[in-house]
């Protein structure tokens, strides 16, 4: 089994490809399976091509998110989107991107064990109805989750990982860049870089 775990059941799991991401979509948006129904404004559930090779999984969506209902609008999307358009050369209408968790954890804090248990379904449909060929997993907990691994993302970066039908391209979070600059951001470009190699990408 995928270390995502088995997709939700339900029409969903039936549906392919956009259709079955918006029957998702719309069975999350009233999802009460953890206590982040209770203080989020909204599920950001994931945007972009439903039918795309190249998918990001981030952590959780933050204030700029939950208002917006998209993920990384803020600081960190904006960085993001910026390597992603220098390195890649795309922006994202060509790929998809999405939480480990779908709602807004309080203050900020990191998911917990149990929201990141209720919540991964979600994402393993996702998986399932996109089916792209490279995932790169931004930070510790998306990487922790698609690995199947306790190891940070300093350790497991630099390399590309075959998980399911898909190669896994762990990288930092947009925010651990814009915290440190420097060495992180140009690993950063490093990993996209490579992702794009495992593409095909050319242009
Ligand atoms: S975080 Fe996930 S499991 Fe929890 S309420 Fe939101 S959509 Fe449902």
């Amino acid at each position: 089994m995928s270390p995502v775990g088995g997709a939700v059941g339900g029409p969903a799991g039936g549906a392919a490809g956009g259709s079955g991401l918006a029957v998702l979509a719309d069975e999350a948006a009233g999802c009460i399976r953890c206590p982040l129904s209770a203080t989020r404004t909204q599920v950001v559930f994931g945007v972009g091509d439903p039918s795309a090779d190249l998918m990001f999984v981030g952590e959780a969506p933050g204030r700029d998110e939950d208002l917006q209902g998209e993920p990384f609008v803020g600081r960190s999307g904006r960085l993001l989107d910026r390597l992603v358009a220098e390195e890649m050369g795309v922006d994202r209408s060509r790929f998809y991107i999405a939480n480990v968790v779908k709602c807004r954890p309080p203050d900020n804090r990191d998911p917990t064990a149990a929201e990141i248990t209720a919540c991964r379904p979600y994402l393993a449909s996702q998986l399932e109805l996109i089916a792209p060929v490279v995932v790169v997993s931004l930070g510790n907990f998306a990487t922790r989750l698609l690995l199947g691994t306790d190891q940070g993302i300093t350790k497991v970066r630099g390399r590309s990982y075959p998980v399911d039908r898909f190669q896994l391209v762990p990288t930092y979070h947009p925010a651990a860049a814009l915290r440190s600059g420097g060495v992180v951001v140009a690993e950063m470009r490093a990993d996209l870089i490579r992702a794009k190699q495992l593409l095909g990408w050319t242009t």
